[in-house]
């Protein structure tokens, strides 16, 4: 299969990549490389890419309507997995108009592509973020988010609604999934598990939110991929009344979908700093801080709709998962 993923040379779509290749697709990989984190570690994964044979590599800007109207024309992939975005939550704070630009036009652009060039299936990565603090535990796609708590978390619940949009109008079939903070070797290094490795290694103090009580749904970066190759494998139906035009809205069966993509097992901030104590043998220097505004104290996802519809399984402790991410660190940058 000709697949296009965006963000090849970001931490999930690299990994994703691999594991498309390992099992024959052709993969065309977009990527502008922005320097948002160290662009060094993103050649670097991108190497490992360019090497094997089915990856093409695309060094472009999603922004760009133009480029993306070539690229969708000449490659015609049958199926999107799109990842590239600018992530992070404090970092929206700063440089809203970076959001504006990759996930809001930069999606719009994807959305276009996937339309006038029949690909079969978009899947589009949501955020955890949407729900920011919604009191139901465990979240579940099912509850009603509308109060994002960053810009961030706006723009990704902005794709959701552009997504159905498309599934609607167009009888798009589209999949969101909303990841729930993922990390693992070749991870993000404005990420908690990536800073504080580098940091507690290195002897200096952690910045620790919340002073440590925040709760998080840590997900292994194997059981993400996991669960983004059997979503895109499982295609939904698409409307059988759409007739070329947008059907009634009141009996629209929009192939459209949304899940959750968490381990289901939230822990404390404190207790993932300690198992990198474990790991590393070494001690944190803890700097003990208040909530960041755009933060949220816990997240905990419900996976029970992925379970059930495409039988995925979170495998992946987080003892286990912080083990294989340090001894990646280590070997990477020789500590
Ligand atoms: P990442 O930053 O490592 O990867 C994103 C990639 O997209 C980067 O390589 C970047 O250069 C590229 N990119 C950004 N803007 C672009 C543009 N305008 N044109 C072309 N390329 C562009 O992030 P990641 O952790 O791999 O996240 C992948 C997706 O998953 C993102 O959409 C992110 O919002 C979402 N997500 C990630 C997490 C997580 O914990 N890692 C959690 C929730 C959602």
């Amino acid at each position: 299969m000709k697949i296009l993923v965006t963000g090849t040379a970001g931490f999930i779509g690299y990994h994703l990549a691999n594991r498309l290749l390992e099992r024959g697709d052709e993969v065309i990989g977009v990527d502008n490389l922005n320097d948002y984190y160290d662009v060094s570690l993103k050649e670097a994964r991108l190497a490992g890419l360019t090497s094997q044979p089915g990856f093409t590599e695309i060094r472009e800007d999603i922004s760009d309507r133009k480029v993306m109207e070539t690229l969708f024309r000449d490659h015609k992939p049958e199926r999107v997995v799109h990842l590239a975005a600018q992530a992070g939550v404090r970092y929206s704070l700063e440089n809203p108009n970076a959001y504006v630009d990759a996930n809001l036009v930069g999606f719009m652009n994807i959305l276009e592509g996937c339309r006038h060039n029949d690909v079969e299936h978009l899947v589009y990565a949501s955020s955890s973020s949407v729900y920011g603090a919604n009191e139901s535990m465990p979240f579940s796609v099912h509850d009603n988010v509308d109060h994002p708590l960053s810009l961030y978390a706006a723009s990704k619940k902005a794709n959701e609604l552009m997504a159905h949009t498309y599934s609607h109008l167009y009888n798009l079939p589209t999949t969101g999934l909303r990841f729930f903070t993922v990390y693992g070797p070749w991870g993000r290094p404005d990420m908690a598990m990536f800073l504080f490795t580098r940091k507690i290694l290195a002897g200096e103090p952690i910045d620790v939110f919340n002073h440590g009580h925040h709760k998080r749904d840590f997900t292994y970066i194997d059981d993400i991929v996991e669960g983004v190759v059997r979503t895109l494998d499982h295609i939904a139906e698409p409307n059988p009344d759409w007739s070329g035009q947008a059907p009634d809205p009141g009996t629209s069966k929009a192939p459209y979908r949304l899940y959750n993509i968490g381990s289901n097992n939230p822990v404390e901030l404190s207790r993932f700093i300690e198992i990198i104590e474990e790991r590393t043998g070494k001690k944190a220097q803890k700097n003990l801080l208040p909530m960041q505004p755009g933060d949220v104290p816990a997240t905990y996802a419900n996976v029970d709709d992925l379970i059930q519809d495409v039988g995925y399984k979170p495998q992946t402790s987080v003892e286990d998962g912080i083990a294989r991410f340090v001894d990646w660190y280590r070997d990477f940058y020789k500590v």
